[in-house]
């Protein structure tokens, strides 16, 4: 280090008198944290932060509001707050905690969501409103306010799809006057938006001197998000629509108890690493290292399986134990550390 620093100019007699520090820190292990961050050992205990192996202000911030607001729950016997992946960065970072192995400082990278297009800063508000509601969590005030900007968005785009421009003269010269290239046939204001180069400001501007907008105009924050919405609609609808399908497997529950070995077609390998990392869901099973998406498929049959109720086999196989705590759907199998 001392080399180091006397290679900068002004510090070539350098001398270090007291070194910089390492900072270490204590951390439960996550994978003992349910989704609600509640500790799988003590129910009714919430762990949020730095103490969960993570890094960093947001990450602190986001599972502290998740530990308080579940605590609250708990206490008032009130549904909890359990963010899904394809909800919220907070829903990745949490599920990762309580499912991947513990290693090293967590950080959230934005690389870690498998659905970004939807997770976009500016539509925070709408995707949490729901669940902010049920929660009792957000102002009355501020879920209106939220509720009027979604529904401006909503009549904007309702409007751009039924608003037809012209290929006639009069409607051409007014496009080019707003700087749009005119169409060779009439078309869908929509379409004049979802052009890269065309700003959906541009489009009403025209609409307007036209007297063919006949919605409220959105503004701020309503006015980039609706634009955001027209240009990128398919691909975030497509987004949309994986997404509730890897929802509609990620959430489904392993049954507490059930032995692995008893999967047909799934991996030794996947096999013991699922048998000892004891999954809660099919997506926990997805993310434990070692497993691949041919095993996946292998469990996804043996769940079907088990529901069937002309082929009870699997169920009969595997003996659950009674739950350890609260939650009916685990039941601690590691050796107490
Ligand atoms: C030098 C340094 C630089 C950093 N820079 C950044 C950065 O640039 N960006 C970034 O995102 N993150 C940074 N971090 C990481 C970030 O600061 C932490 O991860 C984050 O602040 C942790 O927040 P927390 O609330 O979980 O824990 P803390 O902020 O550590 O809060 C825990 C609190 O609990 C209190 N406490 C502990 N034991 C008890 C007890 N028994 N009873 C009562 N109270 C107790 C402590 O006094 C403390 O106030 C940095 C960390 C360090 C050390």
């Amino acid at each position: 280090q001392e080399q180091a620093l006397r290679t900068i100019l002004g510090m070539e007699r350098a001398r270090i008198t007291r070194y910089g520090y390492a900072v270490e820190y204590d951390a439960l292990d996550p994978n003992e944290l349910l989704r609600t961050l509640e500790s799988r050992r003590i129910a009714g205990v919430f762990f949020g932060g730095q103490v969960n192996g993570t890094s960093g202000y947001e990450e602190a911030a986001g599972q502290g509001i998740v530990a308080g607001v579940n605590a609250a729950a708990r206490a008032r016997g009130t549904s909890p707050l359990i963010l899904e992946r394809s909800d919220s960065f907070i829903g990745v970072m949490i599920d990762d905690l309580v499912s991947m192995p513990f290693d090293e400082p967590y950080r959230m990278l934005s690389s870690r969501a498998e659905y970004r297009l939807l997770l976009r800063g500016e539509t925070a508000d709408a995707r949490m409103l729901g669940k902010a509601r049920d929660l009792g969590v957000i102002p009355p005030e501020r879920a209106t306010e939220v509720d009027i900007e979604q529904s401006v968005i909503e009549r904007t785009l309702a409007a751009l799809e039924r608003t037809w421009v012209g290929a006639n003269q009069r409607h051409a010269s007014c496009l080019s006057r707003h700087g749009i290239q005119p169409a060779g046939r009439s078309q869908a204001a929509l379409e004049l938006v979802r052009r890269p180069e065309v700003s959906l400001e541009s489009v009403l501007n025209a609409l307007e001197e036209l007297r063919l907008w006949e919605a409220e105009r959105p503004t701020g924050l309503a006015l980039a998000r609706s634009e955001i919405a027209a240009k990128y609609g398919a691909f975030i609808a497509k987004e949309q629509k994986a997404a509730r399908q890897q929802v509609a497997s990620e959430s489904m529950r392993v049954p507490t108890g059930l032995d692995f070995d008893d999967v047909r077609g799934m991996r030794i390998e996947a096999r013991q690493k699922l048998n000892s990392a004891t999954p809660e869901t099919v997506g926990h099973a997805r993310r434990t290292p070692g497993v691949t998406s041919t095993d996946i498929g292998a469990l996804l049959i043996h769940l079907a399986a088990m529901r069937s109720p002309s082929s009870p086999g699997p169920m009969e196989r595997s003996s659950p134990s009674p739950p350890a705590h609260g939650d009916p759907h685990v039941v601690i199998r590691r050796p107490m550390r």
